[in-house]
């Protein structure tokens, strides 16, 4: 009898197992010389860019929009190795309830980020400098995403004071961070909701944590450091790699249970960080 369950859970694990893979396969497209011609056509990448545009994959995925329906033209364009893992998050992203107004390739928007945001777009990849510097982004590697600007906007802060905040319609909406408010209706797209999520799939670094600019929208996957190394391996040992850090987050959160929730994220996620800067890790 035991050896019967034995058999029948193996079963279930293995079928589960390889319509996760098939799942996931799915949902991911290497980009082709086609596609990487479109996106130098509309500016989204330069021959400059620090990684090959053959480096980068499609994710197509179903979510919600803010009135709750779901729809399945989902798009986001990211670094082959974390594409897995892009997957699994958009699926626990709608799983959770969390809406994402659209997520439409970045083409359409000639590579700008302010017009993408002023859409209210959620993208991954493009091509581009950190926002007012000359470095370049993470997004320019595919191991960053913006999630619903609108809702979780980026705010440029002066040392006199001023604040700048991208895209314009956020500043009397999303600046106050508080969602359960007097007469107010919560907010269901807010990126707090999802910090542990992101983090849970390999987006250990989140905008919202920083001082200046406070960038609400942004996850990346770690410091420049550690992404330069994962670039820099054949990609199993980077695949590898990546799925290590989220193995010490997921052991982390799971060993530290009795701390409260927003405190473990950040101690769980900064023991990551910590471990991603070490040389050679
Ligand atoms: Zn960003």
């Amino acid at each position: 009898m035991t050896f019967i369950k034995f058999k029948f859970s193996m079963l279930l694990l293995l079928q589960l197992t390889v319509s996760n893979l098939a799942f996931s396969q799915q949902n991911i497209t290497k980009l082709s010389t086609k596609d990487c011609k479109k996106l130098q056509q509309n500016k989204v990448i330069t021959k400059s860019n620090p990684i090959a545009c053959s480096r980068l994959s499609l994710v197509t995925f179903s979510h919600r929009n803010d009135h709750g329906t779901i729809h399945d033209d989902g798009q986001l364009v990211v670094l082959d190795v974390i594409a897995a893992q892009v997957v699994k998050l958009t699926a626990a992203l709608t799983q959770q309830g969390f809406m994402i107004e659209k997520a439409q390739p970045m083409e359409r928007y000639l590579g700008d980020d302010k017009r993408s945001m002023t859409d209210n777009n959620t993208s991954a990849f493009n091509g581009r400098a950190i926002t007012n510097g000359k470095r370049w982004s993470l997004h320019a590697y595919g191991v960053a995403v913006d999630i619903n600007p609108v809702q979780n906007p980026f705010i440029d802060i002066g040392k006199d004071g001023t604040a700048v905040v991208s895209p314009t319609q956020s500043a009397r909406y999303a600046m106050n961070r508080l969602n359960e408010r007097v007469g107010k209706q919560p907010r269901q797209d807010m990126a707090e909701d999802v910090v542990d999520l992101f983090a849970q799939h390999g987006f250990f670094i989140w905008g919202g944590d920083w001082n200046y600019p406070i960038d609400y929208q942004h996850f990346q996957v770690g410091p420049r450091r550690f992404v330069e190394r994962l670039i820099s391996l054949p990609q199993q040992q980077a695949r590898v790699l990546f799925e290590q850090k989220i193995t010490l987050y997921r052991r982390c959160q799971k060993e530290n249970k009795t701390i409260k929730k927003l405190k473990r994220r950040a101690h769980c996620a900064n023991t990551v960080i910590q471990h991603m800067k070490k040389p050679h890790v």
